[in-house]
């Protein structure tokens, strides 16, 4: 219902009520008064029946004249007649009305006209004195006036008893009817509270917290009556109001936005005040912060550097006083200290009156531009002094004449004096003779076909001094186009050329030995293969020594390097001036040995254990070091391989020899080659594989040792091969390393634990965390950092939950940018655990610098317990190791309860082995999940 409907209602209900009211107020007046005129008629007829019986004593006691009885009878009469007219309903008017009769009969004998009276007609005496007749009647007259009287008073009480039941309704009706009225006014008020009162204070609420700076609040429009629709309206008012301020935040930050892109702060001062009001990017130009700094006229002054101050207050003259619109260039000197460049321009501006009323304007910085500016002015100056300080000198050639004309540098490059002019024949002398067919080729081509020369090449200067050149030159055309002259500049390139030569035989050298780097190697072989100088029958050999770390680790990298360098010294004295000796890597060499013999007496020269070169101990910083080396080699022979394919052959030879298959060196055979072969097709199926999804993951436990629940789960790739059957990672993990496969390999393997991970989650399995292994070549690529957090975002998964397991083998290509995405693996929240620890390059300085979570302890060392003591030791190493970097210890490789329990003793909580659980599929691990068992299944822990 509309308000307006109520209230209209409600009046209408409260006229009906009045009028109700009103009607009955009337009608109990009107009773109360027929009431007062009958009692006052009862009063008159009381009054004329007092009268009346006393005139009837008159009548019988004295004999009435005529008219006197007359009166009596008429008054009788009238009496009796309206005590008549009451009859019907009041007995005891009847009554009266008898009385009356009998009263007027009485006094017709005895009073009336003719009649004698009493008096008269009586002749016996009464007791008193009275004529016996006259005393009956008198008494009997008396009892009619007592009649009389009785009736009266019956009649009075009667009426006093209606009028008493008649003023009772009426008071009592007049009580309910103005209890209904209240009670109507009370329902009136109570709804008009409900429907006006309530949600108006409501609505005023509201507008007490708008007014409060409250932006989000809303009046409740529940209902169609008008205060809803107010409270709507106000709604709508603030909506558009918030919408407005989300505008002009808006604006106010592209403005903000663009004055920062454009570098222009906007600046505003209402004339007759000295507060200025800035933009935030006025407020950046200046250096200072919008909450610390008030400008003012006297704090921008101060801002303004020293010697531009009369400037800005002569610009500020302008615009106030003056003409009303400048701009200037000034220094300020920032809250940092630093002096920029600022360009301020401003205007006046008034009101409709004319009258001023604020100045504003913007401020750019322009430091970069007058920097520039003054740049330019330097350059020709600048230009000077670079053509002298990078010898360039200009020359020219006139083909007309064939003069030729030198710059003063250019006289200065061939130590010659100034002014000096070659002939053509004298020019062409100045370069050594193996130089002089390219630069006559240069010189013919720009006189004929005009192509601009670019050459580097050696002159011999006067004073026989070589020095290298660029010499640049463009063909100089007539109106016609025909080239009439060359002219160019020429350049001592001598310093930039050393240093090219140097950086060629830095890359080409081994610093630590001096040997030739890998890359040296093989350039200079190739030379001598290209120029036919090495015998078929030299040897390429491999060798890797194989102390090396153990050396470092004893005794430093000083005593390392140094052996490394007596090493080279040995294999240079044997390979000899026709040889050729690189060091190839950490502790790998080749060298070329030229021979006569048969290859196999070669190698053990090199590596013979009594005989060999290596036999006897080396003395290096005072240190006697015995060393051993593994050699792999091939032979140079008349097949023409290049050097990178010889190299290569010999490196395949020392994988095999590494991998014992011959101590005493191993050569390059067919075999190896086929297995080098396989590699390359194992790499190919790799790749096959991927695509057509054959590999799996496989699921292994960690447990708590003590309780045999699982806290982890370690997911092991395996290799569904078609032909081969499940082929473990061992077998090709290390290929898809070295050929690049392992990035999509372990995107895969991240991919595919996430997705378990969810598949689990959203089953309300708990695998508490899954650790994927990744191989540092993933973490070489650059994008793994990015992969690991799309893959948990796209799954939802916690970082927490996800373990990334990297071996030791990350400390041998130590680098910042590797240890940095494990720092940021580990910010995200994904743990880290350092894999395998203890049969790698472990460095205790490394183990510090890296965010492991977790150390897990190589099984080598946790096979040999309980029984051996270095495994104990090393055991006991690693958890005070892994405590002192804030890492958690796991075991690795727990195949028998007596590990588990030696392990438990010193102290390792966690581990992994088959004698808990192998690796198990996706779906019998999941079993495990479900079914919440505490491992191993078989045994009781
Ligand atoms: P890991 O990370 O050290 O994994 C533990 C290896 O030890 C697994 O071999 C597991 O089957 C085996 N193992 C577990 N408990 C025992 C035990 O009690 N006794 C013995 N003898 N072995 C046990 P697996 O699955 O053959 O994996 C070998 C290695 O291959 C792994 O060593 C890991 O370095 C690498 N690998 C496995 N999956 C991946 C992968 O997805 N990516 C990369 N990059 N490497 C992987
Ligand atoms: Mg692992
Ligand atoms: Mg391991």
């Amino acid at each position: 219902m509309r308000l307006a409907r109520l209230s209209l209602a409600l009046i209408a209900s409260s006229l009906v009520a009045m009028v109700g009211l009103a009607t009955f107020g009337a009608w109990t007046l009107g009773e109360v008064r027929e009431h007062q005129q009958e009692l006052d008629q009862l009063t008159h007829l009381q009054v004329r029946l007092d009268d009346l019986s006393a005139a009837s004593d008159a009548l019988l006691l004295s004999s009435a004249t005529a008219s006197a009885y007359e009166s009596f009878q008429r008054e009788a009469r009238a009496v009796q007649d309206a005590l008549a007219q009451r009859a019907d309903t009041d007995p005891a008017a009847e009554q009266a009305v008898g009385a009356i009769g009998e009263m007027l009969a009485l006094a017709d004998r005895y009073a009336g006209p003719g009649s004698a009276s009493l008096a008269e007609r009586e002749g016996g005496q009464g007791a008193l004195g009275v004529p016996r007749e006259m005393a009956e009647v008198m008494s009997r007259m008396a009892a009619l006036g007592g009649e009389l009287d009785s009736a009266m008073d019956a009649m009075l009480r009667a009426h006093f008893d209606i009028e008493n039941r008649a003023l009772y309704v009426a008071v009592l009706g007049f009580f309910g009817a103005a209890l209904a009225f209240a009670l109507l006014s009370l329902a009136a008020l109570g709804l008009l509270h409900r429907r006006l009162g309530a949600p108006v204070g409501r609505l005023a609420a509201v507008v007490d917290r708008v007014a409060g700076g409250d932006e989000g609040a809303r009046a409740d429009v529940s209902g169609h009556d008008e205060v809803a629709r107010l409270g709507a309206g106000l709604n709508a008012m603030l909506d558009r109001q918030a919408a407005t301020h989300a505008q002009l935040a808006e604006r106010e930050r592209m403005l903000a936005e663009s004055q920062r892109i454009a570098r222009i702060g906007t600046w505003y001062r209402k004339l007759g005040t000295d507060a200025y009001v800035w933009t935030r990017e006025a407020y950046r130009i200046f250096g200072h912060a919008p909450n610390s700094f008030r400008p003012s006229s006297a704090s921008l002054y101060e801002l303004v550097h020293r010697s531009d101050r009369a400037n800005v207050e002569a610009l500020h003259a302008t615009l106030v006083e003056g003409e009303g619109r400048g701009e200037g260039r000034f220094r300020i000197v920032r809250a940092d200290g630093e002096i920029r460049h600022v360009q301020l321009y401003g205007e006046r501006l008034h009101d409709e009156n004319g009258r001023p009323m604020s100045v504003s304007g913007t401020v750019q910085d322009v430091t970069e531009l007058v920097e520039a500016h003054d740049a330019v002015g330097r350059q020709g100056e600048l230009l000077e002094m670079a053509g002298r300080m990078a010898s360039i000198g200009g020359w020219s050639v006139d083909l007309g004449t064939g003069e030729i004309t030198w710059s003063d540098t250019v006289c200065e490059i061939h130590d010659e004096p100034p002014g000096t002019r070659p002939t053509p024949q004298a020019a062409l002398a100045y370069y050594p003779p193996e130089h002089r067919p390219r630069i006559s080729r240069a010189m013919e081509r720009a006189s004929a076909e005009g192509t601009p020369i670019h050459e580097e090449l050696q002159i011999v200067t006067a004073k026989n001094r070589r020095v290298w050149v660029r010499v640049v030159g463009e063909p100089v055309r007539d109106t016609n186009g025909v080239v009439v002259a060359v002219r160019g500049a020429i350049q001592d390139i001598e310093a930039e050329k050393q240093a090219e030569l140097e950086l060629e035989k830095l890359a080409h050298t081994d610093r630590t030995t001096g040997l030739y780097s890998r890359d040296g190697l093989v350039r200079m072989l190739q030379e001598r293969l290209d120029a036919g100088d090495t015998s078929p029958s030299a040897i390429l050999a491999s060798l890797d020594l194989r102390e090396l770390r153990n050396v470092n680790e004893a005794h430093g990298y000083a005593v390392g390097d140094a052996l490394l360098g007596a090493v080279g010294r040995r294999l240079q004295a044997r390979a000899g001036p026709g040889g050729l000796v690189a060091r190839t890597g950490g502790d790998g060499f080749a060298a070329l040995v030229p021979s006569e013999g048969p290859p196999g007496d070669v190698v053990r020269m090199l590596v013979g254990r009594s005989d060999g070169m290596f036999a006897d101990p080396f003395h290096v910083a005072g240190v006697e070091l015995t060393v051993a080396m593994r050699v792999g080699y091939t032979q140079v022979s008349h097949q023409s391989r290049d050097a990178e394919a010889l190299l290569r052959e010999s490196e395949i030879s020392l994988h095999a020899a590494k991998h014992g298959v011959n101590a005493n060196g191993q050569a390059y055979t067919e075999a190896l080659h086929e297995a080098t072969r396989a590699r390359v097709r194992l790499v190919q199926e790799l790749g096959a594989a991927l695509e057509q999804e054959q590999f799996v993951l496989h699921y292994q436990p960690q447990v708590d040792l003590t309780t045999g629940r699982l806290v982890a789960c370690e997911a092991l790739i395996r290799w569904q091969h078609p032909e081969r059957g499940l082929v473990p990672p061992g077998m090709f993990i290390g290929v898809a390393e070295q050929s690049g496969r392992i990035g999509p390999m372990g995107s895969w393997v991240l991919g595919e634990a996430c997705r378990t991970l969810r598949n689990w989650e959203d089953e309300g399995l708990d695998p508490v965390r899954l650790a994927i292994n990744v191989s540092v070549e993933q973490l070489r690529d650059g994008d793994f950092v990015r992969d690991v957090r799309a893959s948990l975002a796209r799954h939802e998964l916690d970082p927490g939950a996800l373990i990334v397991e990297i071996t030791e083998s990350v400390f041998a290509y130590e680098s910042r940018e590797l240890r940095a995405q494990l720092h940021a693996l580990h910010e995200l929240g994904v743990q880290i655990a350092l894999d395998d620890f203890g049969t790698g390059f472990s460095s205790l300085a490394y183990l510090r610098d890296y965010p492991f979570d977790r150390i897990k302890i190589d099984r080598a060392f946790v096979g040999s317990l309980p029984e051996d003591p270095f495994g104990r030791s090393v055991v006991t190493s690693v958890l005070g190791l892994a405590t002192s970097i804030g890492a958690h210890t796991i075991a690795e490789g727990i195949e028998t309860r007596a590990q588990r329990d030696a392990l438990l003793r010193l102290g390792c909580s966690v581990g992994q082995g088959f004698y808990f659980s192998r690796p198990l599929e996706q779906a019998a691990f999941r079993r495990l999940l479900v079914a919440r068992e505490r491992l191993p299944l078989d045994r009781q822990p």
